[in-house]
């Protein structure tokens, strides 16, 4: 499994997350299926049917599918490894129609034709070839209407039918899985995009969008109910000094570590987001005031407790306020901020409910 993953990812220099990685895969799957497919039939078809033109078209087509294969592996070049295969499947194919018109079932392979060049190729060049291979048989039946005859059910139809299918079964079976990587790749893109938005870059705490959506849900909930809620906001005391002492790098770790703080000392469901600048809002689900002022004061304990350089520590302040009946965002978060205002006012380092 392991050589074979090696062997048809060109020794892992195409391996998962590389851009051509798909057709890089594809293609040595094709060449890898043409060269045995091409030298089983040469094989079958010396020793049971004799036809020494299709004999020779298919060790051809085996013999270049075994020099492309070479070639790609030996320069990583898709795009004209890509070019020279379909060229190959093509002309084994016609050259296999035109040679065998439709003895034993052979027109069968037909179907393999649009699905693999439509993928090697992609949309805009696929349905031309695909167009000129349709033109090709048309043709081909229009000059060849009087020798039609009916194909005899022998074990070679029995053999071209079910290996074209198990081939076209095969070739199906490979857009699906690539499909569905490629689903389950953007939908791991989608999660983290969406993780993004709602994160603030420097400390990993929500934003403010996230804030805000959740704040409105909560007022939403509380409006017809007892359901009640309470908020948290913080700021860091004299926080400029430090940025002016140390610097704006110091002034960032610090502001990343009093955010680590918060959210290992917060419960589960509390939502903790970066308000803005050096302030912090917390939403307390489910919470009174009395359950979010202690939540507020262990808090201050534990920043208190963090030494941000060589023994200094620092503080910070708290305004707390609870949900009230008929409260607007714009209500609840003023009474916040004014609880705030009241914290820094009267000393700071402080938590002050309303
Ligand atoms: P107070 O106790 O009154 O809150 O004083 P303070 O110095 O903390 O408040 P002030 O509003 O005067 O200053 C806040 C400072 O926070 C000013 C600004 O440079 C700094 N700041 C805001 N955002 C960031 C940031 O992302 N990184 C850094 N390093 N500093 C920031
Ligand atoms: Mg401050
Ligand atoms: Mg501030």
């Amino acid at each position: 499994m392991n050589f074979l993953l090696r062997v048809l990812t060109n020794n892992q220099r195409f391996s998962a997350g590389h851009p051509e990685y798909r057709r890089a895969y594809l293609l040595n799957v094709v060449l890898v299926g043409m060269f045995c497919t091409c030298l089983i039939f040469s094989v079958l078809n010396l020793f049971f049917t004799g036809q020494t033109g299709i004999v020779i078209l298919e060790l051809g087509g085996a013999v270049f599918s075994l020099v492309i294969f070479l070639y790609f592996h030996k320069t990583d070049k898709v795009k004209s490894a890509t070019l020279f295969t379909v060229l190959l499947f093509t002309a084994v194919l016609l050259g296999f129609i035109t040679l065998s018109q439709n003895c034993h079932n052979s027109l069968f392979w037909v179907s393999i034709y649009p699905p693999i060049v439509y993928f090697m190729l992609g949309k805009k060049k696929g349905p031309i070839l695909m167009g000129l291979f349709l033109a090709y048989l048309v043709l081909f039946f229009l000059l060849n209407r009087m020798r039609w005859e009916p194909a005899g059910f022998d074990v070679g139809y029995v053999i071209n039918v079910l290996s074209s299918t198990l081939a076209l079964m095969c070739a199906i079976a490979y857009f699906e899985h690539s499909r569905a990587e490629s689903a389950r790749v953007l939908e791991k893109k989608n999660e983290e995009l969406e993780r993004l938005t709602v994160t603030d870059y420097l400390t990993g705490l929500y934003n403010r969008i996230k804030l805000d959506s959740v704040l409105s849900k909560e007022i939403n909930k509380s409006m017809f109910t007892t359901y009640t809620f309470s908020l948290i906001m913080a700021d860091l005391d004299y926080f400029k000094q430090i940025n002016d002492e140390y610097g704006h790098v110091v002034g960032d770790r610090v502001l990343s570590d009093v955010a680590n703080i918060l959210k290992n000392n917060c419960r589960e469901k509390d939502i903790i987001g970066r308000w803005g600048g050096e302030e912090f809002l917390i939403i307390c689900p489910d919470t009174d005031i009395q359950e979010a002022q202690s939540l507020s004061e262990r808090l201050l304990e534990e920043v208190a407790k963090y030494e941000y350089k060589n023994g200094k520590h620092m503080t910070i302040s708290f305004g707390v306020t609870q949900c009230r009946k008929g409260d607007t965002f714009d209500s609840v978060i003023k009474r916040a901020d004014i609880a705030m205002y009241n914290a820094k006012a009267g000393g700071r380092c402080r938590v002050e409910t309303i």
